[in-house]
């Protein structure tokens, strides 16, 4: 199918797109990437009235090192995450993630606004939103404001921007980390996930002390597990803890079922996933 009509916009700096976002009255899209976009508006099931094309505004697509975070401008490439050494070497369950979004092709286009924006629950990006505490700071006419990602991710498929807002900026935290890993299961290499984890862990005097884990593909949103957090930092650590971990996953996610896998298949995966995910985290003090 084809798009219905619409005018199409390609404003030079960010105050120019949210007063073409403005001026819409909420008929505005913003286009990034398109990858996401541009099938939803060949199947019309978005049908706005004007296209806001960011990608003629220069110095939104960075990746930035802050000493403590990583600053990543909205309209960066999935490749370009993909392939930054200064990514692999600071975030680096970030850049074993990105080998799993889609395909070469769609990895070239799509951008890291378009993608959190998008808000897919199977997403790898929003997840390591949730999982890295990421900021997102978003402009609209008022100016700017930073929206952590609990607030950002409302449900599948949206978020929390007035219609006016266009993300600008994205800040990952820098952590400190002995062990970490990142696991996830798609019908086919490419695909979106049917079920993901991301896990950090920091080694103390004896056992844990600290842990971070985030899920996705079991929810509407990404989610980040505190009380799996809790637990694992309070368990010993034995030959037994990846499979105890593993329980305590499956019993704090309630997953839909879909056409692609039952909800008891994807808490079975996650469970699994988990396990293994956390072998890899502990191999890594040897
Ligand atoms: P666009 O398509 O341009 O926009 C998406 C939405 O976000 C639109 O509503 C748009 O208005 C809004 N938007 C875009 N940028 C901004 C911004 N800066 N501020 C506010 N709103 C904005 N993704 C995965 O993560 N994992 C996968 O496995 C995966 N598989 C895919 C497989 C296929 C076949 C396809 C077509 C896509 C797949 N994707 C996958 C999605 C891909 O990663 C997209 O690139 C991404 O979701 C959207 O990014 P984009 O830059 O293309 O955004």
């Amino acid at each position: 199918m084809k798009p219905a009509k619409f005018d199409y916009v390609s404003p030079s700096t960010v105050d120019a797109a949210i007063e073409a976002l403005v001026a819409s009255n909420g008929e505005g899209k913003v286009l990034a990437g398109g990858q996401s976009l541009l099938p939803l508006l060949n199947f019309r099931m978005a049908r706005p009235a004007v296209l806001v094309d960011l990608n003629g505004i220069e110095g939104l697509s960075y990746i930035e090192n802050r000493g403590d975070r990583i600053a990543i401008g909205a309209l960066t490439r999935h490749c370009d995450l993909e392939h930054s050494a200064l990514i692999a070497s600071k975030l680096p369950v970030m850049s074993a993630a990105m080998r799993h979004v889609a395909h070469l092709a769609i990895r070239n286009r799509g951008t890291i606004g378009g993608s959190l924006s998008h808000a897919d629950p199977a997403a790898e990006l929003p997840m390591l939103a949730a999982f890295y505490e990421a900021a997102i700071t978003v402009q609209g006419p008022e100016g700017r404001r930073t929206i952590a990602p609990e607030e950002f991710f409302v449900d599948a498929l949206t978020n929390c921007l007035e219609p006016e807002e266009i993300v600008v900026e994205i800040e990952f935290p820098i952590m400190e980390q002995d062990g970490w890993a990142f696991e996830e299961v798609a019908r086919r290499f490419g695909d979106f996930a049917l079920a993901s984890i991301a896990i950090s862990i920091r080694r103390g005097a004896s056992g844990l002390e600290a842990a971070r884990v985030a899920v996705m593909g079991v929810a509407d949103t990404p989610l980040r597990l505190r009380q799996a957090e809790r637990e694992l930092v309070a368990m010993r650590i034995d030959e037994g803890t990846p499979d105890r971990f593993s329980g305590i996953i499956a019993s704090q996610v309630s997953p839909n079922g879909d056409i692609h896998g039952s909800a008891e298949y994807r808490k079975h995966l996650l469970a699994q996933l988990a396990k293994r995910a956390l072998r890899t985290a502990l191999a890594m003090k040897d």
